[in-house]
């Protein structure tokens, strides 16, 4: 198979726990994939550090990032920038990792258009009930951000059919499994082993003569 990875993206509504699927998929396969670290003006979390969950940025300092064409995309979420730098992404694939970028849908569909092999996976809870829950649940917004986040769920919901595959995070493993499966799966695709497909005819096409 091609040697190069696959760029994967993975969104889902906020609170469909695409944070914890990526760290698991990273620590169950730490070999095969590599985690895009995204630049944001949001503020850290407790418990978030500069350089492990984003790289926390001034909004001048994102600004220079877009100047300076550094970003595969950005977009604007609920009033900050969030995007994702090139250079460590490029080296990755390069390296053969697939690498994942976890992203809202707007920068989802951008990287889509520049780089039309990009692979597209969308998160979801069982439920909007369940969502609601875990966003009331994980205790680091206030109600207005919990409700501009589930408004902007609902406008997500709208652009699923964008992806190329829906998962539900009902059970941490099982979701973790099928994200695998799916981004192993794609690497057998016929589009994506052009070269080795070339190659074997190629032999084959020497043996032929040789008979
Ligand atoms: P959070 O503030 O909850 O960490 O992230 C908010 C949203 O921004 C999530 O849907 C997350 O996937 C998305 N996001 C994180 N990094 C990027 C990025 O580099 N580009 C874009 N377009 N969205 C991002």
């Amino acid at each position: 198979m091609d040697k190069r990875g696959i760029l994967v993206v993975v969104s889902g509504f906020s609170g469909a726990g695409k944070g914890t699927i990526m760290k698991r998929l990273l620590e169950d396969y730490s070999d095969s994939y590599a985690l895009s670290i995204s630049a944001t003006t949001r503020l850290p979390r407790p418990g978030e550090s500069h350089g492990r969950e984003y790289f926390f940025v001034s909004k001048e300092e994102f600004e220079e990032m877009i100047e300076e064409d550094a970003l595969i995309e950005y977009a604007r979420y609920v009033n900050n920038y969030y995007g994702t730098p090139k250079d460590y992404v490029f080296r990755e694939l390069e390296a053969g990792r697939d690498v994942i970028l976890e992203i809202e849908i707007q920068g989802a569909l951008k990287v889509k258009e520049a780089y039309p092999d990009t692979l597209l996976l969308f998160v979801s809870p069982p439920s909007a009930g369940e969502l609601k829950d875990r966003l009331m649940n994980r205790g680091t917004e206030d109600i207005a951000a919990i409700e501009s986040r589930l408004n902007r769920a609902w406008q997500e919901a709208q652009g699923v059919e964008n992806y190329d595959y829906f998962v539900i995070n009902d059970d941490l493993e099982e979701c973790v499994q099928e994200i695998n499966n799916i981004i192993k799966n794609e690497h057998a695709r016929v589009a994506r082993n052009h070269a080795v497909i070339e190659n074997i005819r190629a032999e084959l096409k020497s043996f032929a003569k040789g008979d």
